[in-house]
């Protein structure tokens, strides 16, 4: 798969291909951006082009012996160095000192097959103090034909020296088209099944990540949608019981209240530029725009933005560990107030 098939990316991508062609390839490269956009893929997709026996153009050819290895995963002068506990879904663990010490034997020799080793650090910002502080060192004083890729979703969370010692790269996140092409070739593969319809929810909801875009749950708390509407349409101080009801249900619901909060921002946002850019605006909820649109005519402007407000504040609360059914009640009162 060459730099092509890292759908979307376009700009990252540019930048490395014009490295590529002009030799003027960096000895470290910092990936940033939100997880689940192509960091990783396009790191692998640089490794490839540099050890590939048949590059054509900047670009590698994706099926030589080189190549088929990395795709793989069993190249011997491709390092992957991850946080000892992640998953798929999960980040949680750290990059310990050992594994630096382990990497930097490692890069110590010559390229064992390839023509030059590369390193990936993903989640970079999991290395605790010490091995950050180790990485440091390997970076300042850099073994030969070796390349090193950074990957990070916040790179403040680095340490300075490190950043500065990297080119960045941002990663933004995919658009809706391209999230909508990745999802119906990983469904072409057989990783994944949807219809059109649900492929088509899923690329506009997802934030522009492919994790989002698959995640089972996306879709359940798409079907609430209709309740949340509800809601608020009838924020009023004289109903205020019927919000009070729902709040203590759902709090004895094992269903993720930050998922449904997100939800209703998603639902407020897209009434609010209906309210206030017409009936034609982008939304993300395009499924539901008649509906949508005859809330948006029956609201004021400055009530929607203020229940807008009053989602974020509730988001915040529960980030702090605050009671769900509290912080939905004050979310209520704000909304019945606005
Ligand atoms: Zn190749």
């Amino acid at each position: 798969m060459p730099f092509e098939g890292v759908l979307g990316q376009s700009r990252p991508r540019n930048i490395l291909k014009n490295a590529l062609l002009n030799n003027k390839v960096a000895h470290a490269y910092l990936f940033f951006g939100e997880t689940s956009v192509g960091r990783k893929p396009m790191a692998l997709e640089l490794a490839k082009t540099l050890n590939c026996t048949a590059s054509i153009q900047g670009d590698n050819c994706g099926i030589c012996l080189s190549c088929n290895k990395i795709d793989s995963g069993i190249h011997p002068d491709i390092y992957i160095l991850e946080p000892e506990t992640s998953t798929s879904s999960t980040r949680l663990g750290t990059i310990k000192i050992e594994a630096l010490r382990e990497l930097q034997k490692k890069l110590a020799y010559l390229p064992y097959e390839g023509k030059c080793k590369v390193a990936i650090i993903d989640s970079a910002e999991t290395m605790n103090s010490q091995a950050s502080n180790s990485f440091l060192k390997i970076l300042e004083e850099p073994p030969p034909n070796t390349l090193f890729i950074l990957i990070a979703s916040n790179p403040h969370q680095l340490l300075p020296t490190l950043v500065s010692r990297c080119q960045a790269i941002r990663f933004m996140p995919l658009s809706p088209s391209d999230t909508r092409r990745i999802l119906i070739r990983n469904r072409d593969k057989g990783e994944f099944e949807a219809n059109d319809d649900e492929i088509e929810i899923r690329a506009m909801r997802a934030g522009g990540r492919i994790d989002q875009a698959m995640d089972p749950s996306l879709l359940e708390i798409c079907e609430r949608r209709e309740e949340l509407i509800e809601l608020i349409a009838g924020a009023h101080l004289s109903r205020m019981d019927v919000f009070i009801r729902w709040s203590k249900s759902v709090a004895k619901q094992s269903v993720d209240v930050q998922a449904l909060l997100s939800e209703m921002a998603r639902l407020l946002r897209d009434i609010t530029l209906l309210r206030s850019c017409g009936r034609s605006a982008t939304i993300t909820n395009a499924d539901l725009r008649p509906q949508l649109i005859s809330l948006a005519e029956k609201k004021k402007l400055n009530s929607l933005v203020k229940m807008f407000k009053a989602t974020l504040v509730a988001q915040k609360d529960l980030d702090a560990n605050y009671n769900a059914q509290l912080s939905l009640e004050n979310l209520w009162i704000e909304f019945c107030a606005a």
